[in-house]
C-alpha cells in the first residue's frame, strides 16, 4: 500500500527543513509522495524535486496560499500546479514584497515595546521564500526574548498580541482563481479552522474542488463529518500533517497521510478540469 502526505513545508516559508532533509524524513515515514505546499511560495518545489531523485518518492508541485474572508483567514491548497507560470510568479512577487514590508512593522512594534530586535535578525531566520511571522517567532526565540514559538505568538505575535500586524491577504476568490489559471486544483486546507460548515459550502460555491480531510487536529468525528460533506458536494479528499520541523516539533512528516489512490483522483481531476 502506497501513502502520501500532501501538506509539508519547506525553510523556503515557515517550516525549518531544507528540501533534502525533507526527503530523509518523507523516507524515514515509508511515504511514496509528498506535496510540498509553501505558503505563498513555490520556491521549493524545483529543489525538492531535486533532492527527491536520490530517492523513490514523487513530488507533487503545491503552494498554500494565504486569504483572508470577512476578518477569517482561509488556507487554500493548490495541487499540481504550473510553478514555472509567469503569472503565478509575478502574483507571488507582490505577497513577497508585501511579507517583507510587514515584518518592518511587526519589528517596529515590538521595539516599542521594549524588544531589541532587527528586521535583519528576522530576515536571518529564512531561506530567501517567504518571511513571516514563523521567522519573528524564531528570531524571538534566538533572541531568549522568549522561550519558544509558541510562547512568541501568544505574548507578541498571536492575532491578539501587542504587535500584530494583519497581513496583506488574497480574497479565497482571488487565490482559487489564480491556482486554477495555472492548472492547479484548489483545496480548502485544515477545514476545522473555519469553525462552521456554512462558510465551507460558501468556498464550494467560489469554486474548491475539495477538502483536506485528513490532518492532526481533525478528530474522528470531523473526518467523518468531512467524508460526508465531501460525498454530498462531489469534492475531492486531501491530507497532510502540515510539518514545519522544529517550527511545530509535535507534528512529524507523515503524522497525518492518505492512500496513494486519492493522489490519483487529484490528477484525474485536475486533466478533467
Ligand atoms: P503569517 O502567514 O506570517 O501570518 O504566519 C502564519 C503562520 O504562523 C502559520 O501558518 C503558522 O505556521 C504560524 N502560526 C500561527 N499561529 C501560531 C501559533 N499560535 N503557534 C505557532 N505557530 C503559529
Ligand atoms: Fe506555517
Ligand atoms: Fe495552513
Ligand atoms: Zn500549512
Amino acid at each position: 500500500m502506497k501513502f502520501a502526505d500532501l501538506h509539508l513545508h519547506t525553510h523556503f516559508s515557515d517550516g525549518t527543513f531544507s528540501p533534502e532533509e525533507l526527503l530523509r524524513e518523507s523516507k524515514r515515514a515509508s511515504l511514496a509522495c509528498i506535496s510540498v505546499v509553501d505558503h505563498d511560495t513555490v520556491s521549493g518545489v524545483t529543489p525538492a524535486t531535486e533532492a527527491a531523485k536520490g530517492y523513490d518518492i514523487e513530488v507533487l508541485p503545491g503552494i498554500e496560499m494565504s486569504t483572508e474572508y470577512n476578518g477569517v483567514e482561509v488556507h487554500i491548497l493548490g495541487y499540481l500546479i504550473e510553478h514555472h507560470n509567469p503569472l503565478l510568479i509575478e502574483r507571488l512577487s507582490l505577497l513577497k514584497k508585501n511579507r517583507i514590508e510587514r515584518v518592518h512593522k511587526i519589528v517596529e512594534k515590538l521595539n516599542r515595546v521594549g524588544i531589541k530586535i532587527t528586521a535583519e535578525d528576522v530576515f536571518k531566520t529564512a531561506y530567501g521564500g517567504i518571511v513571516g511571522r514563523m521567522h519573528i517567532a524564531l528570531a524571538l526565540a534566538k533572541a531568549r526574548a522568549v522561550d519558544s514559538v509558541a510562547q512568541a505568538f501568544e505574548r507578541y505575535i498571536g492575532d491578539k498580541g501587542p504587535a500584530y500586524v494583519l497581513g496583506f491577504k488574497f480574497s479565497p476568490q482571488e487565490a482559487i482563481k489564480l491556482i486554477k489559471e495555472c492548472d492547479g486544483v484548489p483545496i480548502l486546507a485544515h477545514p476545522y479552522v473555519l469553525g462552521s460548515d456554512k462558510l465551507i459550502i460558501r468556498l464550494v460555491k467560489e469554486g474548491i474542488m475539495g477538502l483536506e480531510v485528513y490532518y492532526p487536529e481533525h478528530s474522528q468525528g470531523l473526518v467523518d463529518a468531512y467524508l460526508s460533506l465531501a460525498k454530498k458536494y462531489n469534492l475531492l479528499v486531501t491530507g497532510g500533517s502540515d510539518c514545519h520541523g522544529q517550527g511545530k516539533p509535535s507534528v512529524k512528516v507523515g503524522a497525518a497521510k492518505v492512500p496513494y489512490q486519492l493522489v490519483e483522483r487529484l490528477k484525474e481531476a485536475q486533466k478533467n478540469k
